[in-house]
């Protein structure tokens, strides 16, 4: 078998064939709120226009790369290196379409299996050569980045071949299964089992399970079916000091959890070779509903209501004023509905409203039935007016294809940044409303007054996450350290309002400054500890983590 073909396009997001262009109503509302946008759509470069250094692989170490996984495994072409430079963040968008890939790994290493990617350590290791883990290439943090560290060269260490579905438990209800495994095709093999794993990330078409592992990543049905630390049960990781395998126990007072160390370790521990994961029944009915919420703040107290009664529906996705409003006037289609939808909402003193979508998957309809009643009787007693199952299935429908807009707005000169956070209940409406004013102080300051929006989509007993979406004009010429004024004061404001760095997006390159102040300088050095047992010459994922490196537009 030869290297696989990239699974997404090098420049932005997913495949071909599933833009659409920016309609003149969503222009308008845009240039209303952000300002005139620039004339003129921007393509990207031409692949043969991007820049890309010269490979600097050693020959020895293509040696021994080549007998670790075969030559035609070990690809140095403009293509592998090109669509292994950056991940898919705003910033790694910004560099790729302007035709940057100053940073791209000096080749892409494809091992078969878990030997392989032992024989790729030893020979990195043994070299002196820099190793990015690889899985879907999403990430949005630069966690993919192939910074070289102090190293002459990085290989990108691609997972993709190793996308086999290992063994099925239906007696423990669980699935052990390859790294590079996608969301669609984990699901589809899980299927043949009647099984789920029920793991949505609005990155599911592309990303893989090691990737999911790795960064502690959260699905859209996070709150009905947890987060992948939760679907966990054991991990095998090749390691260049060798291999560590977590043992498949549903609980253990082992002393620390290795296996929680290992999850979300990013590739700076090493490469996570096998996972076994908790599945559940395939569910056989669903219900997705919308429901509107007079402010974000009785939407927040509802959600809280119904995880600590025990009555969360699956899904729980609650936006705020600002968000509710571009969704509405977003929606496209037919101006009428919307207005219709407006009208309603105002008669029931919703003028200001806030959307929340719920959604109850199951196996029978009667669960579903009982469980959507005492939701939806919780939701009521919070002011909740019911919108019903035509915009909760809508949303469903759409919910992979808002990736394809960014890439839209990027040509129409528009800057669109995500980010998130979460904390415990009591402080979630100040964490919003200081990590918001934050990012509209930093992006007016440079004269690109933004729209800020958020939303809530993973809620817990104790406190929920919140995901921030910000649309301005990009700064031409300065777009990256446009990027890194509002990240950084993003950052800044979320940890002094006592929320985590990151809920689920992980450390990567771009939150790699802030980790020490939230789990300490001793805790930075308890985690360097750990990685210099398992990677003591530092080759894995250099400037991630726990070793800072510059941001982009510093
Ligand atoms: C449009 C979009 C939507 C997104 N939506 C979500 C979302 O809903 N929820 C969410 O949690 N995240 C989301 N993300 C972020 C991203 O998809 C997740 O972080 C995802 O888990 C990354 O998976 P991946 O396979 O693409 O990993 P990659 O991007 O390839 O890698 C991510 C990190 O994990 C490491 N890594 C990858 N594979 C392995 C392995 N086998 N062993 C060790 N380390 C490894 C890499 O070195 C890197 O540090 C989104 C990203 C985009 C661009």
């Amino acid at each position: 078998m030869t290297a696989p073909d990239p699974r997404m396009r090098w420049w932005g997001w997913g495949e071909d064939g599933h833009d659409g262009p920016l309609s003149p109503g969503a222009q308008a509302l845009l240039a209303e709120q952000i300002g005139p946008l620039p004339a003129g759509h921007r393509d990207p470069v031409a692949l043969e226009d991007v820049r890309l250094p010269e490979p600097a692989l050693p020959a020895a170490a293509r040696e021994l790369l080549v007998a670790a996984v075969g030559a035609e495994h070990v690809r140095d072409d403009r293509l592998a290196r090109v669509t292994h430079a950056a991940g898919r963040g705003y910033h790694d968008l910004v560099r790729l379409r302007a035709g940057d890939a100053g940073g791209a790994p000096d080749a892409v290493v494809y091992p078969a299996d878990a030997a392989e990617v032992a024989a790729v350590l030893r020979a990195c290791a043994e070299a002196q050569v820099a190793v990015v883990p690889f899985g879907g290439g999403t990430s949005v943090v630069g966690g993919v980045e192939p910074l070289r560290g102090r190293f002459a060269a990085v290989v990108a260490l691609d997972l993709a071949r190793l996308d086999r579905l290992l063994a099925v438990d239906p007696v423990s209800l669980t699935a052990t299964v390859q790294p590079g495994m996608t969301g669609p095709a984990l699901e589809e093999a899980l299927a043949e089992h009647e099984l789920t794993l029920g793991h949505f990330p609005q990155s599911f078409e592309f990303s893989t399970v090691g990737g999911w592992v790795a960064t502690r990543s959260s699905g859209q049905a996070s709150t009905g079916y947890g987060r992948i630390d939760a679907l966990v049960l054991a991990l095998r990781v090749a390691t260049p000091s060798g291999e560590i395998a977590t043992r498949a126990a549903p609980a253990s007072a082992a002393g620390p959890s290795l296996r929680e160390l290992l999850v979300g370790s990013e590739g700076a521990l090493g490469v996570i070779v096998e996972a076994t994961l908790r599945v559940r029944a395939r569910p056989s009915v669903r219900r997705y509903e919308g429901f509107s919420l007079p402010r974000f703040a009785a939407g927040t107290d509802a959600f809280r209501a119904l995880v600590q009664a025990g009555a969360a529906p699956d899904v729980m996705r609650l936006s705020d004023e600002r968000e509710t409003q571009v969704s509405l006037a977003m929606s496209g289609g037919d101006g009428l509905t919307t207005r219709a939808l407006k009208g309603y909402l105002r008669a029931r003193g919703h003028g200001d409203g806030c959307l929340a979508i719920v959604g109850w998957a199951g196996t029978s309809e009667a669960e579903l039935r009982r469980r959507r009643a005492a939701g939806a009787q919780l939701l009521r007693a919070h002011g909740a007016v019911v919108l019903g199952t035509q915009v909760g299935h809508a949303w469903e429908h759409g919910r992979f294809n808002a990736p394809y807009l960014r890439d839209e707005l990027l040509a129409h000169g528009v800057m669109l940044e995500t980010l998130e956070t979460a904390t415990t209940w009591d402080r979630l409406l100040a964490l919003h409303d200081a990590v918001a004013s934050a990012i509209d102080a930093a992006l007016r300051a440079r004269g690109t007054p933004p729209v800020v929006m958020a939303h809530v989509s993973h809620v817990y007993r104790a406190g929920a996450s919140l995901y921030f979406t910000f649309v301005a004009r990009q700064q031409a010429g300065e777009e990256l350290e446009q990027w890194h004024a509002a990240k950084a004061a993003a950052s800044d404001a979320i940890l002094a309002a006592g929320g985590t760095i990151t809920h689920h997006h992980a450390v990567g390159r771009d939150h790699a400054p802030w980790l020490p102040g939230e789990v300490g300088e001793l805790g930075i050095e308890l985690l360097r500890a750990a990685k210099a047992t398992l990677d003591p010459a530092g080759i894995m994922n250099p400037g991630k983590l726990v070793d800072p490196a510059p941001l982009p537009g510093s």
